[in-house]
């Protein structure tokens, strides 16, 4: 991953810069706000580690600028001062995730980890499987063009089917997004929603999209078994 990280502190940035490089990311270090915020607008990074504070502009104002201009690339904010207010303003400005100084450089390389899994957050992706395309910034789901209208839990099963487009997901899994690992529904409900958001995502005339794979759970498009 091509990485940015805003660390004022020589010792720290060149520890970060060691480690990351050693992992076999591409590091670029700013060691301060301004230039690092230029740096983040100029783009080209897949993550950005922003130190709180920092000479010129703190982490905190990079994110809310960065995000004010659409810019979503993800963020891992690092904060000296692990006051829960510090790191709920940085998660409500725009960072992705945060870790508190002193760290362990494993733990880091977790959190890095986690955030090139989730990728870029959702508002700039636009996701597209079988003829369907899904905004999750507005919600918005078309099939060729048409605008489909789906309630929140249509949405959720159809955003898990578009996420793992081409595969199976059991329905174990599908209900544990949707409702939750505790929830309680009977077998039965996972396909009256399912059959709901058929009827509104294959209108008459048009192919199928979304398979059941009898016994196992649901796919959208991929090979009929
Ligand atoms: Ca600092």
């Amino acid at each position: 991953m091509r990485i940015l990280v805003v660390e004022d502190e020589p010792r720290m940035a060149a520890l970060l810069r060691q480690g990351l490089t050693e992992e076999g990311h591409a590091v670029t270090v700013a060691l301060e706000g301004r230039g690092g915020l230029c740096m983040a607008e100029a783009g080209g990074f897949e993550l950005l580690i922003l130190d709180v504070m920092l000479p010129g502009l703190s982490g905190f104002e990079i994110a809310r600028s960065l995000r004010a201009r659409r810019i979503q690339t993800p963020i891992l904010m690092l904060t000296a001062r692990d006051a829960a207010h510090d790191i709920v303003k940085g998660l409500d400005l725009g960072a992705d995730d945060y870790l508190t100084k002193p760290f362990s450089f494993d733990v880091l390389l977790a959190r890095v980890r986690a955030v090139s899994r989730r990728g870029p957050i959702p508002q700039t992706v636009l996701m597209e499987a079988a003829g369907l395309a899904m905004n999750p910034a507005t919600r918005e789901v078309t099939r060729d063009g048409r605008r489909i209208d789906l309630t929140r839990t249509e949405y959720a099963i159809l955003e898990m089917l578009m996420r793992s487009a081409g595969r199976v997901l059991p329905r174990e899994i599908l209900i544990e997004g949707v409702w939750g690992v505790a929830a309680e529904i009977e077998s039965n409900t996972l396909d009256a929603f399912v059959r709901l958001l058929r009827a509104k995502v294959e209108e008459p005339g048009q192919p199928r999209v979304i398979r059941t794979v009898r016994g196992v759970g649901y796919a959208l498009g991929g090979e009929t078994p």
